[in-house]
């Protein structure tokens, strides 16, 4: 069976030790197995970021930009091979491969300005014959530990930004759809990165620790669920790296009663159940206002979600495909069955779920649970599956409360035409994304992307000028250029012994 190795700039990559299966999640099928490194080949990869890393944070940036250029061409080129491949490994259809492909393009893209984004900061004559700048140096060997879930989007988040700055990466992606990373670091050579910028370690939570311990890399990016996000977080820093370390999501979509309903309806569909609910942005939990807004809610809502059509990742007529394994699919019965018993009516059952012919596939159909409330588990926990949870709110107040209290801070949309109601909610609500009548509102790349509270630990976010500052060091520098022609003792700034001021 086929073995998707690592990606490294020394050489073919040693024999495994230890692999992994890797599914097709639309038949079930295990279609490659995927190695599973170690320390040692850490080791290796580190050794050679080491060995290019200097030159390449000395190429200048207008070069470098060019290198990001010609890759995003180059990943343009090959988009419908990299979405079927990621399609395969995911589950998810195709369309929305793309969509994944596209969205870390933009950071590219970003990337690609990286001449202006790393300008830095002077002031002329900040004291006698004095100037001071600043300049923004890379980590030096960054390193990216990315899920399962958007599997071309987020390492593009890391390395295009990190790259760009100088850096070396090394990425280790999801064991569960490794293929596309490789190919992503297989066009940044091609593209002219040089060996051993971009370099892909394979692996398990080995690997992770082995990042984690590495004494030459100097920054880690996570991207998980938040219970190993924030081990990934305390275990970096204490190891005396920069971690951003992004966690797991509950967000709310918020209909007031006078939203335009049939966009809402239409938006939260694609945003409930759009890649079988496994993204971070997803919008899991509805929150209509009164009760004459939840009954014309639900009595839009049913229609369209029974209309839903689930087949394999590549079937164009699917909206969306199965879950990422059979685990994840008895995960998130598990949580329909718990939401039950603690009281959730459920109107839509998408349990024992099989499409016509695809019995060994891994496959939730849509599900709509109305009565959910703040105490339950089922509500208080992300499911990550095409399960829609109804919370009904008596009034605005207690709809902005909702998201506010709950662990996880990432994403929160309100349906509104109410221009003073949104822009109170966007000032007032404890969740670090906000949609305005946008279900899914993911920052553009030149903005920042990044969730409050249990969805994110460290304090930089990712992508935009705070990837920049993420990647990179600030060096401030002090000069002073006396005036030799007519030498003063002022020139010597007075004192020596007390501390120097610009007074
Ligand atoms: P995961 O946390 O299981 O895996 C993420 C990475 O951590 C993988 O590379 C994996 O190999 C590694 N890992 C797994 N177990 C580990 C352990 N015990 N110790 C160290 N490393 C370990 O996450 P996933 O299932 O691949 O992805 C889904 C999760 O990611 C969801 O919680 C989702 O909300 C979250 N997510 C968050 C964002 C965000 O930006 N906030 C974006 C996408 C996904």
């Amino acid at each position: 069976m086929r073995i998707i190795n690592h990606f490294l700039a020394v050489g073919d990559a040693p024999a495994p030790s230890r692999v992994a299966q890797v599914f097709n999640p639309s038949t079930g099928q295990v279609q490659a197995h995927v190695a599973l490194g170690d320390a040692a080949l850490l080791d290796r990869a580190v050794a050679a970021a080491q060995a290019a890393q200097p030159a390449w944070a000395a190429t200048n940036p207008q070069r470098r930009a060019r290198v990001m250029f010609e890759f995003k061409r180059l990943v343009e080129d090959n988009m419908q091979s990299l979405a079927e491949l990621l399609a395969s490994e995911h589950g998810k259809v195709v369309a929305d491969a793309k969509g994944d492909i596209q969205r870390g393009l933009e950071v590219v893209e970003f990337a690609c300005g990286i001449p202006h984004a790393l300008k830095g900061e002077y002031t002329q004559g900040a004291g006698p014959g004095i100037d001071v700048f600043s300049m923004r140096q890379p980590i030096g060997i960054g390193a990216g530990i990315t899920p399962f879930n958007f599997p071309a989007m987020i390492p593009m988040w890391m390395f295009g930004v990190a790259i760009a700055c100088g850096n070396a990466f090394i990425l280790k992606p999801s064991e569960r759809n490794p293929s596309v990373p490789v190919r992503l670091a297989e066009l940044m050579l091609e593209a002219g990165a040089p060996e051993g910028i971009l370099q892909v370690v394979q692996g398990d939570k080995e690997m992770v620790d082995a990042i984690l311990d590495h004494p030459a890399i100097g920054a880690v990016s996570f991207v998980g669920a938040s219970d190993i996000a924030n081990y990934v977080y305390q275990s970096g820093a204490a190891a005396g790296k920069r971690v951003q370390a992004m966690g797991g999501a509950k967000n709310h979509g918020i209909i007031m009663p006078d939203a335009d309903m049939d966009r809402a309806v239409g938006d939260l569909i694609g945003a409930a159940f759009g890649s079988a609910g496994e993204r971070c942005m997803a919008l899991p939990v509805v929150v209509p206002v009164g009760e004459g807004t939840a009954e014309r809610l639900i009595n839009k809502l049913i229609p369209e979600i029974l209309a839903l059509n689930v087949g394999t990742s590549l079937d164009p007529d699917a909206h969306y495909g199965p879950v990422v394994t059979a685990q994840h699919k008895e995960r998130v019965e598990g949580w329909i069955t718990q939401c039950e018993a603690e009281g959730g009516q459920i109107l839509i059952d998408g349990r024992n779920f099989t499409p016509q012919g695809l019995e060994g596939g891994f496959y939730v159909g849509p599900t709509l649970i109305d009565h959910v409330t703040p105490e339950m588990d089922s509500y208080h926990n992300e499911i990550f599956g095409p399960v829609l949870q109804i919370v009904r709110a008596p009034d605005f107040e207690t709809a902005l409360s909702l998201p506010s209290k709950h662990q996880y801070g990432n994403g929160v949309a309100i349906f509104t035409r109410n221009g003073h109601a949104a822009r109170e909610f966007a000032a007032r609500v404890n969740v670090g994304m906000v949609g305005i009548n946008v279900p899914i509102p993911v920052p553009v790349a030149y903005h920042t992307f990044g969730g409050w509270k249990r969805s994110a630990f460290g304090d930089t976010n990712q992508h935009g000028m705070e990837g920049v500052r993420f990647w990179t060091k600030v060096k401030t520098v002090t000069a002073r250029w006396p005036d030799k022609l007519e030498p003063d003792s002022s020139d010597r700034g007075g004192n020596a012994f007390v501390i120097p001021t610009m007074g």
